[in-house]
């Protein structure tokens, strides 16, 4: 299994920390208002690496946090005049409504920065006694970047690209060197505060994904995931900080995925073409959102538009139609009949050629989960089934079950077809009036077997007589 890792800028084969554990950690959300269609992204795409990890037989704990501490929720709660704790309250709980839409399991562990206000004093203790961090006349701590070595690394800048970009968004006067930044925000009047040895105040976003990190996975983990956006200056920060701070690397390997952008353009709310997840769910459904995550590889950038929503619909009932339809032959080889000798040797060939799609699958998602390409090996499967497995009906019920399972393997590591309609199952009458129509058969009392037949065409049952006894038939579509 190989990830391109943006630490090394290349991809790399994948060994965790512990022999078949997996310790991940996602950035989460600033829980302020309802999450945005480019929030969607690193959620379905890292479920879906969570998944695969699992089905690969690895043991995984996923933490992703919330930030329910930050300047845009104290200026929504006081907008609204309301406590900064009921905003982020509230928006988590939208949150994890749509996270819940769109199929993305519960972390395992989903921390909030206010739980772990103890840990971050702690961790900026450290720092202040290693001589990385520092205090401002204004209260503020900040991290010393020029001491850390490797700080521009990950995002692959030079000591002097950072300084001359970091020289033109100057926020504090004070600060030693222009890149430093805040580890300790002091209070000010009508902001939530916490104490601490600096006096009165509150974490810096940077040093709240440290914290947690540390406490709640340990100094070392294998995956650090998180939108492109982040590497700079979030990622860098976090590098910096906990590097320091423990003295160890912080993630042997930094997942980024890519942009989403609106009719070819980045979203943005100046442009008018900024859209929340909710928003697109209630027009077009959460399931054809996640489609349209997975869709393409997670490094590369996505585009939405309406059409292309319609498209990922599309694609979504082909899928479903062939779920469908087998899980009707299912039901109709366990209650009616179940075709063909199960030793032959064409059942054999066809378990073959069924398993070849599972090699496909897993070959493609090694190669740094590319799920644009498994969707492609879902689909070989889906035109495979419809064109031989359900049209012939020479094949065992064994065989019908193991393709409907695979069909299950597959979307359950995308985390698609997940939907709660009921399997089809063929109706306790449909299943008389088969029975009847093979008594008549039997009987050859053909006028009563065509009535009957045309009774369960009306329901959307067709039946073929072949050589070898009566057999459910799909019309093409
Ligand atoms: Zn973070």
């Amino acid at each position: 299994m190989e990830f391109y890792n943006t630490l090394t800028k290349k991809k790399e084969v994948f060994k965790p920390l512990a022999e078949n554990k997996v310790k991940i950690y996602v950035c989460g959300p600033t829980v302020y208002n309802f999450i945005h269609l480019g929030n969607a992204r690193p959620m379905c795409v890292f479920d879906v690496l969570r998944r695969y990890l699992i089905y690969r037989e690895f043991k995984v704990t996923f933490v992703q946090n919330f930030t329910d501490i930050d300047d845009k929720i104290i200026a929504k709660a006081n907008e609204n005049g309301v406590t900064c704790e009921k905003i982020a309250d509230l928006y988590k709980k939208e949150y994890k409504k749509d996270a819940h839409g769109l199929n993305v399991d519960d972390a395992d562990i989903h921390p909030t920065a206010t739980g772990d206000i103890f840990n971050m004093v702690e961790f900026v203790s450290k720092l202040m006694d290693k001589g990385y961090a520092y205090k401002t006349d204004s209260g503020d701590v900040y991290f010393r970047t020029g001491k850390f070595a490797r700080y521009g690394n990950l995002s692959g800048q030079s000591p002097e690209n950072l300084q001359a970009g970091a020289r033109v968004a100057i926020d504090d006067e004070q600060k030693e060197d222009p890149c430093d930044f805040v580890l300790w925000k002091s209070s000010k009047p009508g902001e939530p505060w916490w104490p601490s040895p600096w006096g009165n105040g509150r974490p810096g976003w940077h040093l709240e994904c440290s914290t947690m990190i540390k406490h709640h996975l340990g100094i070392m983990i294998d995956i650090h995931c998180g939108g492109q956006d982040l590497t700079f200056p979030h990622h860098e920060n976090e590098i910096a900080q906990s590097e320091c701070c423990n003295g160890r690397k912080l993630a042997n390997y930094w997942l980024h995925n890519g942009f989403v952008n609106i009719n070819h353009e980045k979203m943005s709310k100046s442009l008018n073409n900024f859209f929340t997840v909710r928003e697109i769910a209630e027009k077009f459904g959460y399931e054809p959102i996640r489609y349209l995550m997975i869709s393409a590889h997670y490094r590369t950038p996505i585009n939405y538009s309406e059409e292309v929503m319609s498209n990922c619909k599309s694609a979504l009932s082909r899928l479903y139609n062939c779920k469908e339809k087998l899980d009707l032959a299912v039901d109709f080889a366990s209650k009616i009949k179940s075709p063909a000798n199960k030793n032959s040797a064409k059942e054999s060939l066809a378990k073959e050629n069924l398993l070849k799609h599972r090699a496909a699958f897993i070959k493609v998602m090694d190669d740094d989960l590319n799920t644009a390409g498994a969707l492609a090996v879902l689909f070989d499967l889906v035109r495979d089934v419809n064109s031989e497995i359900l049209s012939e009906f020479k094949y065992s019920k064994e065989i019908l079950v193991f393709s409907k399972e695979l069909l299950k393997e597959f979307s359950g590591v995308l985390g698609i077809l997940s939907s709660d309609k009921k399997s089809r199952t063929l109706s306790k009458k449909a299943e008389i009036l088969v029975k009847q129509r093979e008594e008549a058969r039997k009987n050859k009392d053909f006028r009563k077997s065509d009535e009957l037949r045309n009774k369960l065409l009306e329901m959307g049952v067709i039946l073929q007589d072949t050589s070898d006894g009566v057999v459910l038939k799909f019309s093409d579509d």
